[in-house]
């Protein structure tokens, strides 16, 4: 297991941090794995350390979208910081690692006395309000390139990898996009030298120029979640 640390508790005043970590285990989030469903009640909250949680809106007739996602700057479960145990999203691990999961019956408990992870998660609420506005004007202006280049660091940092086990089919899923759209950027990355792809997995190799080329949809994220939080 990824014994790294999960950015949300690693900002926990001490006394509130081990106060957490007492109740929670350190599992693995396997690739596929479904932790939220329309309308089933969750039975447990994460807050992962590596790897990521796509966070997917239904559409009929047409495939997942991605909407959000969580990695070691966040946590799964956010309905249950506001006394709720359901919700209408779906949510699956996209880049397996490894995560604090923390039963919800535990958190309700441990949300009572526990002054500085309520504070903490009422930023955090903030911070991803801000993002899916960032979002959804990202969606409607920036073009597939800025988007890919957007996508590919933000996917890198919150999983704390190198390297994504993605593939171009995959990443055109979850912009929304045709391959085609992504095949064609991609292409155009490579040539730069900006990036690698071997069998299934892509490597930043020039993450300095990946910046360059992503739309400020990138940094006004990392803006968001420094200022707020
Ligand atoms: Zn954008």
């Amino acid at each position: 297991l990824d014994n790294g640390e999960n950015q949300l508790i690693a900002n926990l005043p001490g006394k509130d941090r081990a106060h957490l970590l007492n109740k929670c285990a350190l599992i693995q989030l396997p690739l596929g794995q479904v932790l939220s469903e329309s309308d089933v009640a969750m039975q447990a909250l994460y807050f992962p350390v590596s790897g990521f949680i796509s966070v997917l809106a239904r559409v009929p007739n047409n495939p997942d979208l991605e909407i959000g996602m969580v990695g070691r700057e966040g946590l799964f479960g956010l309905p249950f910081a506001l006394g709720l145990t359901s919700s209408r999203i779906h949510a699956s691990v996209q880049v397996p690692g490894d995560a604090w999961r923390i039963t919800a019956q535990a958190f309700r408990e441990e949300l009572q006395g526990n002054i500085g992870l309520q504070l903490s998660l009422n930023r955090y609420l903030q911070v991803v309000i801000e993002q899916l506005q960032v979002s959804c004007v990202c969606l409607r202006f920036h073009t597939i390139g800025e988007r890919l280049a957007t996508w590919l660091l933000t996917s890198l940092d919150r999983s704390n990898a190198s390297e994504l086990p993605v593939t171009q089919e995959l990443i055109a899923t979850m912009l929304g996009v045709r391959r085609v759209g992504i095949s064609t950027a991609a292409n155009l990355f490579r040539q730069k030298g900006l990036i690698e792809y071997n069998r299934g997995r892509l490597t930043v190799l020039n993450r300095t120029g990946l910046e360059q080329v992503a739309c400020n949809c990138y940094a006004q994220s990392l803006r968001i979640y420094k200022e707020v939080l």
